[in-house]
């Protein structure tokens, strides 16, 4: 990946770590030949980084989807809160600083922000997507309602991401592992694991194009 997106990563807050972000982007290089990328969770655009490049390197867009009003754990008081990223009202607002990131990247041409309800967007959206990331809300309900919008969106051949899956209870939240293994129970098998990244490709062959079954 480039080195100056890389050096604007090193100074990104958020929760990806570089190896993760080099194995996204290099799946996600992969990925834009089925079509456009779409991340849930923007936060400050440290992930966006990783995929936008590799989508800028496709000729795809991604979207990037975030309410951009900070999950759980960053909320006032909570563990993850950063007061940088608050609003005249005191509200959580990543945004701004993700527009900074992404501006200091020169990304924005590679890179739209979707900003609202994962699960809204998801039910409007119509466009198969070549790669979708999972690193949004934590809680079991987002990530139930971010695999079953989502995952029907992935084109044939595409590539459905999660992060934040930890096998062993001690390292981390039980909801992205879950869906990980709902997913492997739902025909996707997994074609790629570095740290708390695992990449999934649907286990069935693409419909065979053009002539048969075509009427
Ligand atoms: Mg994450």
């Amino acid at each position: 990946m480039d080195q100056a997106l890389l050096e604007v990563a090193r100074r990104t807050p958020g929760f990806l770590p570089e190896a993760e972000g080099l194995a996204l982007h290099g799946w996600a290089l992969e990925a834009a030949r089925h079509g456009p990328l779409l991340e849930i969770g923007s936060y400050c655009g440290l992930s966006a980084l990783y995929l936008g490049s590799a989508a800028r390197a496709g000729g795809v867009l991604l979207f990037t989807l975030d309410h951009h009003r900070g999950s759980e754990e960053h909320q006032p008081g909570q563990e993850y809160n950063d007061p940088e990223l608050t609003d005249a009202d005191g509200r959580v607002d990543s945004l701004p600083r993700f527009r900074q990131t992404l501006a200091e990247a020169g990304l924005e041409g590679s890179v739209v922000a979707v900003v609202g309800s994962s699960a809204a967007v998801a039910e409007a959206w119509r466009t198969p997507l070549g790669l979708v990331f999972i690193d949004g809300g934590h809680s079991q309900a987002a990530a139930d309602a971010d695999y079953a919008g989502w995952s029907p969106h992935v084109a044939p051949g595409g590539l459905l991401a999660i992060h934040d899956v930890f096998p062993n209870p001690a390292d981390g939240g039980r909801p992205p592992f879950l869906i990980y293994e709902r997913a492997l129970a739902e025909g996707w098998c997994e074609v790629g694991a570095t740290g708390s990244l695992r990449v999934l490709r649907r286990r069935s062959p693409a419909p065979a194009r053009g002539g048969r079954g075509r009427t």
